[in-house]
């Protein structure tokens, strides 16, 4: 019956406004209208682990989008209440375009661990929302599982390369063998990469055999190799 279809969809909308968490527009599903989703600017879906400053263990490096004015504005809906559904779209949305990648041919996806800590102050981890919608767009399983946070790291601002690898390094610790599978571990933001170089360190320790850093955005400042 279309009358009471169309009744009941107003009623819903009504009940339970849906709109885009950028501009507000009424959205019928998602979290963003087309004009925002069009001011998100894509990378492409290529390799960037020569592009990081911390590359070690690290096979290759993907990031969904550039930084721009719309991203940071998605990305600070990351914090609010409806938070597990806006990660879980933004990683279902970073998924589908990294399906012509290795990605789509990884054994499992983990998210970088908070430790308990700070998952206690926070009440979540945004990088597990955004890997379960990265993980139901490629058909990959995510288990989070494998890998824990056991130190809670001080800030990172005063040591050097070598002091800060070896302080994150022992910050993670593993919980089973990974024998020969192949990784993804997944955060919000690729910058440095050395906190995802830390926990590939311990993934390959623990018999992973390919460990692929994959995220939903990067900063699009190329570093200047020096010759
Ligand atoms: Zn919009």
């Amino acid at each position: 019956m279309p009358f009471w279809n169309s009744v009941y969809n107003l009623s819903m909308k009504w009940i339970f406004p849906n709109n885009c968490i950028c501009c507000k527009a009424d959205l019928d599903n998602g979290i963003l209208c087309n004009p925002c989703i069009n001011e998100l600017d894509t990378t492409g879906g290529k390799d960037r682990v020569s592009d990081i400053f911390f590359p070690e263990y690290i096979d290759e490096a993907y990031a969904c989008w550039w930084f721009n004015d719309t991203l940071q504005d998605v990305i600070h809906h990351l914090k609010y209440a409806d938070r597990a559904r806006v990660g879980k779209s933004l990683g279902y949305m970073a998924g589908k375009q990294f399906l012509d990648t290795s990605i789509s041919s990884l054994d499992m996806l983990t998210a970088i661990p908070l430790h308990k800590k700070k998952k206690r102050e926070r009440g979540y981890n945004q990088a597990l929302w955004i890997g379960k919608g990265i993980s139901e767009a490629i058909d990959v399983p995510i288990d989070a599982s494998i890998i824990h946070r056991q130190k809670y790291t001080v800030s990172q601002t005063t040591l050097d390369r070598e002091e800060r690898l070896q302080n994150m390094e022992n910050a993670f610790v593993t919980s089973r063998p990974l024998n020969g599978l192949k990784i993804g571990i997944i955060d919000d933001v690729l910058t440095t990469g050395a906190t995802m170089s830390a926990c590939a360190k311990k993934l390959k320790q623990n018999s992973a055999e390919v460990v692929v850093a994959i995220t939903l955005a990067t900063p699009k400042i190329q570093i200047e190799k020096t010759s």
